[in-house]
């Protein structure tokens, strides 16, 4: 099996991947996957979605293994539906891999072609707009101060050395804090720049 072409949209809890994702999922050649919401689209009475709200209620990632073998579940069957077509569309992933230890169980499946990094060193900006969130989505896990705070050191210790890992990518560093319209032009330039270099090559 061939890996995905794969674009990660990378950054701390509140830095915007999912809404650049969506807008990105919109367009054709894309198609838009959040871990996210792969988690929170399961039955919160089976044992994995009961699992999903016990780890996600305390900040915390829900394990490795079980992470990366449900999301491949899913992203199989969007395959078999015909959503997502791998020779045509380039995979937008938002919120995984999380850690260096699904990068590296992910190595097999997905291409990492390039990695828009929403960066926002202002941590009180995510704060408010996660709990702007929490009152729009009705979101469990952004509605608790102490909860967000842990959800932002877990990205610190667990997440940010995914850079370290991918450093042989072409990363874009965005600064998160401007408006969505201005992160998503970033976004755009550098996906132009990306599909430019690849017909060259
Ligand atoms: P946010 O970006 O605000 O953290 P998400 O919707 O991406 O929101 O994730 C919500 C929760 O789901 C996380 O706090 C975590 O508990 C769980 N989760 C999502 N993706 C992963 C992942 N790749 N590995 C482990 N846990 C995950």
């Amino acid at each position: 099996m061939s890996r995905y072409r794969t674009i990660l949209i990378f950054g701390a809890p509140g830095s915007g991947k999912g809404t650049q994702g969506k807008i990105l999922g919109k367009i054709p050649g894309f198609y838009h996957c959040a871990c996210g919401d792969v988690f929170r689209s399961l039955d919160a009475a089976s044992e994995l979605g009961a699992a999903f709200l016990e780890y996600s209620s305390k900040g915390q990632l829900v394990p490795d293994e079980i992470t990366v073998r449900l999301w491949h579940e899913s992203i199989r069957k969007t395959v078999e539906s015909g959503k997502f077509n791998p020779k045509r569309d380039d995979l937008i992933l938002d919120g995984i891999p999380r850690n260096v230890a699904q990068a590296i169980l992910m190595e097999e499946l997905i291409e990492v072609r390039g990695i828009f990094h929403l960066s926002c060193p202002d941590r009180d900006k995510l704060v408010a707009r996660l709990k702007k969130r929490a009152l729009r989505d009705n979101r469990l896990d952004d509605t608790n101060e102490e909860v967000i705070r842990s959800r932002l050191a877990t990205y610190d210790a667990e997440s940010k050395p995914i850079l370290h890992y991918y450093s042989g990518v072409m990363r874009h560093d965005i600064d998160a804090s401007m408006t969505p319209l201005e992160v998503l032009y970033e976004i755009m330039k550098g996906l132009l720049q990306e599909k430019a270099i690849s017909r060259a090559s």
